[in-house]
């Protein structure tokens, strides 16, 4: 059956399709095991192909953004990871109305709103995501959220459909938004206010220096690894349980910042995750609090 869908894929998406692909080239952290085949589709219509395709195999497909929030097993996904490109990959304004796909970069839309003195998106300077990415974990920082932005998500439910639905049709909370169950983010329209561009990029600026100064941004990470606890932020934990510099093999824990793990070099995907429990249960000893994760860990 797989051969048979490889023929399938190859044959419509010829080099955006990759089998094999090692995923530890897509993540962040720079760890990952090979993904079965990843793929990048270029417009609604290849998706919906796509993902109908895989679900006649019945193999197993999840969207992939720039990899920034994952944790990708060493033995890597069984399954086609979806890139979106080509046309779920623009970004477009129509007044304070900003059009992005799927697979547009969050810091592209920051800037195109900063330079055309929308505001709304500054506390996003910094993050390295896709939109889609960003609108399926709710990223946010600074008091802000893609939620709060977001007027209408294009949504492919599985079964092939596409639908356009408003916000805040899609509860959300920290870090999190309910999308239908296997549904894939195709593009959405943020709405923005109007300001001047000095001051936009003023805000865009000032938050990205002070990212930059509290976080380890010039290495390999996934940006925060656990959840705050109500109440509480999981990097002052870690630091007060002295876990700063913390290793397994070239997973550190960053001495930047202790909710941030370092990949200085070889790190696996095994190392970074014993890293992670190790942390996670010296802080359950330490002080009794329970640290979730916030990254999310693939194929393992
Ligand atoms: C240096 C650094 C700083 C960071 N700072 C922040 C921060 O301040 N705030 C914050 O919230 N996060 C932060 N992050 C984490 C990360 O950037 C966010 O979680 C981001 O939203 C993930 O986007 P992505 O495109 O990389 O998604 P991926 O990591 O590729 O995927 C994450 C999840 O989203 C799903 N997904 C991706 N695309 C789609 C789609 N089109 N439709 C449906 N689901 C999809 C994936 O299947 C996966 O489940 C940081 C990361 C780094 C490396």
């Amino acid at each position: 059956m797989t051969a048979e869908l490889k023929k399938l894929i190859a044959g419509r998406l010829g080099a955006r399709a990759r089998f094999g692909e090692p995923m530890s080239r897509h993540t962040t952290w720079g760890v990952g095991g090979p993904a079965w085949c990843l793929a990048r589709v270029n417009d609604a219509a290849e998706a919906v192909w796509l993902a109908t395709a895989c679900d006649a195999a019945g193999l197993a497909y999840k969207p992939l953004g720039r990899g920034s929030n994952l944790l990708v097993g060493d033995a890597g996904y069984p399954g086609v990871m979806i890139r979106m490109g080509g046309e779920l990959g623009k970004l477009s304004l129509e007044g304070s109305l900003l059009r992005a796909g799927a697979g547009a970069p969050l810091p592209g839309a920051v800037r195109l709103a900063a330079r055309q003195g929308l505001a709304g998106l500054e506390w996003a300077a910094g993050i390295p995501a896709s939109l889609g990415g960003a609108v399926a974990t709710n990223a946010g920082a600074h008091g802000g959220d893609m939620a709060e932005l977001t007027a209408t998500v294009s949504l492919l439910i599985p079964g092939g459909e596409v639908s356009r639905v408003a916000g805040n049709q899609l509860p959300a909370g920290y870090r999190r938004r309910s999308l239908p169950p296997g549904s894939m983010v195709l593009g959405a329209e943020l709405k923005l206010k109007p300001s001047s561009a000095a001051e936009v990029e003023r805000r865009r600026k000032a938050l990205l220096d002070l990212r930059r100064s509290r976080q380890p941004l010039a290495a390999r990470t996934a940006g925060s690894v656990f959840k705050n606890p109500p109440g509480d932020h999981a990097g002052r934990l870690i630091e007060a349980a002295g876990l700063k510099g913390l290793a397994v093999g070239d997973a550190v824990v960053s001495r930047v910042h202790a909710n941030f793990i370092e990949n200085r070099g070889r790190a696996s995907a095994g190392d970074i995750l014993s890293l992670i429990n190790t942390v996670a249960l010296k802080v359950m000893e330490a002080f009794s609090v329970r640290l979730e994760p916030e990254v999310e860990v693939v194929g393992v």
